[in-house]
């Protein structure tokens, strides 16, 4: 058994379900092992739900991606949160790739794809603007909750060790740069292009001096096939979640360079979007969906549920992977390399409900303004639709729903917060971003396409 387990086998903790049980849970699966229903804690017990709050349907299809990010949606389906709330019928269904998503939510549940689910901000901005579907057809989003703060990195091959490549790319510039120059560019993957994987990689180079259009080869690279890509050579460094970058750490093929926690403390990651037509005709549905959210992110952030967590999203039906991979993140341990120092601080690995700037859960509009700003300023929308951003941002956000769902879910008012704007948020290299003058923010960058 690992010390890991084993300090979490020592401990008991009351049911967050309302139920008064105390239960003892004894992790005492050995590390590989699939985990039996011995091994976990009871699912929570059914509401007898207020009849004005009472699910216009049960049924709902959610997708998601096999990283850390969706936990709280596995969480909400696996520990009964959903049916907790009267949504007894939710499908949590696995998604091959972001594209893949983004064509079954463009389909729809009823046409066999998905209402809504896990996505990389501005994905849901982009759908409903019709940038990235088919035909550039228009498919409302709402924005309703962030999943998840923090959880990813970049992972670089190991060919590229003892070059200085790092959080500051100051010392490791010139041999990147000289690898285009040499024919043999650095390549930088991502999931999806112009989703915020392909932002951080992309804020990261930038504030080094790297041109990523100009100086090295961006490529995008579905989550499963990463482990493949490095050892190929196909990709210098990607951007991912967790628990791929430990894949690759694991595997021996590639190194952490740098964790976007550090890039961005308590980023914005992502988040839970629905089809508006959906949220329309079910908004009782959408917010028995939230509440069930909350809990299970409240419950992800317990520190005693963590090994829990980690046995159920890596089990065959969710992420398939050994859970060895998810623990060392769930702690806040990353191994790092080229003589930085490894990171040991559970509030650097991901975070569900509540982070060192209050609510994670809760989807702020100042975070989809820095998504939509970012995006102008790699060229990703034109510069006039900063004009009309608060337009966008007003359309696609679901805050107004977030906060009924809260309060009937009676979440204490100190962890709802008052206005929709974070306010200034700063990155490593000293750039600010005030959400009330975005263009300031373009005017401070030196490298961009605006
Ligand atoms: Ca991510």
């Amino acid at each position: 058994m690992t010390k890991f387990s084993s300090e979490f086998s020592r401990r008991q903790f009351l049911l967050t379900a309302g139920a008064s049980a105390i239960a003892s849970v004894f992790l005492k699966g050995c590390v590989g092992n699939p985990p039996s229903a011995a091994d976990l804690s009871p699912k929570a017990v059914a509401l007898d739900i207020n009849p004005d709050q009472k699910p216009e349907t049960t049924t709902i299809k959610l997708g998601y991606i096999p990283i850390v990010e969706a936990a709280p949606l596995i969480i909400a389906q696996e520990k009964g949160f959903f049916a907790r709330y009267g949504m007894t019928d939710v499908e949590v269904s696995k998604q091959a790739s972001w594209g893949s998503a983004r064509d079954n939510v463009e389909i729809g549940s009823a046409g066999g794809g998905i209402d809504g689910g896990q996505w990389q901000l501005p994905m849901p901005h982009l759908i409903s603007e019709g940038i990235i579907t088919k035909g550039n057809r228009k498919i409302p989003m709402i924005n309703l909750l962030q999943l998840n703060t923090h959880g990813n990195g970049i992972a670089i091959a190991n060919k590229h060790l003892d070059k200085g490549i790092g959080l500051d790319l100051a010392a490791a510039k010139d041999y990147i740069v000289s690898l285009k120059a040499a024919n043999t560019p650095f390549k930088v993957a991502y999931t999806f292009p112009k989703g915020n994987q392909d932002l951080w990689v992309r804020y990261w180079l930038a504030a080094g001096g790297i041109d990523p259009d100009q100086d090295v080869n961006l490529l995008a690279v579905s989550a499963a096939q990463t482990v493949a890509n490095m050892r190929t050579g196909t990709m210098d460094a990607f951007s991912t979640g967790d628990p791929w970058p430990l894949r690759i750490v694991n595997d021996q093929i590639g190194f952490m360079a740098v964790l976007t926690s550090q890039i961005w403390k308590f980023h914005p990651e992502e988040y839970l979007a629905l089809r508006k037509d959906w949220v329309d005709q079910h908004p009782k549905a959408t917010k028995a969906l939230l509440k069930a959210i909350m809990e299970a992110q409240q419950w992800c952030d317990k520190p005693q549920n963590r090994e829990e967590l980690a046995r159920i999203v890596a089990t065959r039906k969710y992420f398939n992977v050994p859970p060895e991979v998810l623990r060392p993140p769930y702690m806040g341990k990353y191994q790092m390399a080229d003589g930085k120092p490894d990171i040991n601080d559970p509030m650097m690995g991901p975070l569900y409900w509540k982070d060192g700037r209050g609510s994670v859960s809760y989807p702020y509009k100042s975070h989809e303004l820095w998504f939509l700003t970012e995006s102008v300023r790699w060229g990703f929308l034109p510069k006039q639709i900063l004009n009309d951003a608060e337009r966008i941002v007003n359309a696609v956000n679901g805050e107004e729903l977030w906060r009924e769902a809260a309060q009937e879910a009676g979440i204490p008012t100190a962890d709802i917060p008052q206005s929709t704007s974070r306010g200034v948020e700063k990155f490593f290299d000293g750039i600010e971003f005030d959400p009330a003058n975005p263009t300031g923010y373009l005017n401070s960058l030196a490298i961009k396409r605006v």
